[in-house]
């Protein structure tokens, strides 16, 4: 049921987290496999998942009893298509028109138990919203956003449907319009690889069609620091550097109650009551705006990855530069996995150096890392 990827510094386990949410228990029992089975380090991925890389010969019947028995591994045939991104503070701060949390479990609970949508491509993205906007602009899928009547619209591959339901029935949709794109799909891999996503599929889903709402283009992503919430309490928002969680950090991050890992490679810690300077310096979680580390993200590169042509995380780390900005991504080849959905600037290893992009359009190319960082920032300030 856990698929293990052979990578170059041995086995690597993305274990699902639908909505980003970690129980204490399931922290504790992923960063326990990290120090014994693993590498010592969890990585948080562009999905709001989490990895577990390093993992010796053997190490998966080991690791999957572990996460079964917090309940990390609910499906032994649907983990690869528990791909479900919800906005991170739904239910607690000021912002969103309802909590999504109910959504998100009745979703997981909804996909496990239908056979048929185990079919599903391991790269499908539900995407539940809030209203604020953060998720539903990672151009998922299928999306629920709020219509503002409070009803829910059903979003196909980035735009609306036009279709609406009560809260009580939109996870319904939102399955009928997984297993519509299971019935007609042929090489597909995803409902947005058709740029008519919308019109596609609705006629099969049956229902009278609203005008189109505007979906947002682009993430508004979850603000770093102390944020209040509704019942008084606090979260803490922080970035976790090009995410990659340290031994150190796994040893502090116990303390938290809950975990919810964003898409964005934040971490955010809810329902607190004290937040000390020195609580967040044991987190090591980067709170501060206008961080160097803020929209900085890398691929695994070496020693990770076979096909990387240089230690890219490294690279990207010692060419940073403070003043936030756009997204930066950080890739050891054209592959360029984890890059960000929206607008970046991409930095990518190739035999001529590093090619700094916007785009597809080429700024610079050098093989010397202050030319590739001045050039970044060049291209970030031009955004
Ligand atoms: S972008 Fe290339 S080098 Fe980086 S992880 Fe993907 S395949 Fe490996």
């Amino acid at each position: 049921m856990l698929r293990i990827h052979a990578a170059a510094d041995g086995g690597l386990a993305r274990v699902r987290l639908p909505g980003g949410l970690l129980r204490a228990p399931q922290f504790a029992a992923l960063a326990d496999a990290a120090a014994d089975l693993g590498d010592g380090h969890l990585e948080l991925t562009s999905r709001g998942n989490i990895q577990v890389r390093g993992l010796m010969d053997g190490a998966e019947a080991e690791l999957g009893t572990r996460l079964r028995d917090v309940g990390l591994l609910p499906s032994a045939t649907h983990e690869r298509v528990r791909n479900i991104a919800a906005s991170a503070l739904t239910g607690r701060d000021h912002e969103g028109l309802l909590d999504v949390r109910p959504l998100v479990a009745e979703l997981d609970a909804g996909l496990c138990a239908d056979p048929a949508l185990a079919g599903l491509p391991g790269r499908f993205l539900f995407t539940l919203d809030d209203g604020r906007g953060d998720v539903i602009a990672l151009r998922g899928d299928v999306g629920l956003y709020p219509a503002g009547d409070g009803g829910l619209a059903l979003v196909l591959g980035g735009a609306d449907s036009g279709l609406r339901a009560d809260p009580r029935d939109a996870v319904a949709l939102a399955l009928d319009a997984a297993r519509a794109f299971l019935r007609v799909r042929t090489t597909e891999w995803r409902l947005t690889e058709w740029p008519d996503a919308a019109d596609r599929l609705a006629p099969l889903l049956g229902g009278h069609r609203e005008p189109p709402l505007e979906i947002p283009a682009t993430p508004r992503r979850t603000p770093l620091g102390r944020l209040p919430q509704r019942d008084g309490r606090v979260a803490v928002s922080g970035l976790v550097p090009l995410g990659r969680l340290e031994p150190a950090q796994l040893t502090a991050l116990r303390a938290a109650g809950e975990i919810i890992v964003t898409p964005w490679r934040t971490a955010v810690i809810p329902d607190l009551t004290d937040v000390s300077d020195s609580l967040l310096d044991r987190w090591g979680l980067v709170t501060a705006p206008a961080s160097a580390w803020e929209g900085l993200t890398s691929c695994a590169g070496r020693p990770g990855c076979a096909r990387s042509r240089t230690d890219v995380r490294a690279d990207a780390a010692r060419a940073r530069a403070p003043g936030g900005g756009p997204p930066v991504h950080w890739s050891g080849c054209e592959r360029r996995c984890g890059h960000p959905a929206d607008r970046h600037v991409g930095v990518v290893a190739t035999p001529q150096g590093y090619e700094v992009r916007l785009g597809d359009e080429v700024r610079a190319r050098s093989h010397d890392l202050t030319a590739t960082a001045a050039a970044v920032a060049t291209t970030r300030r031009s955004m």
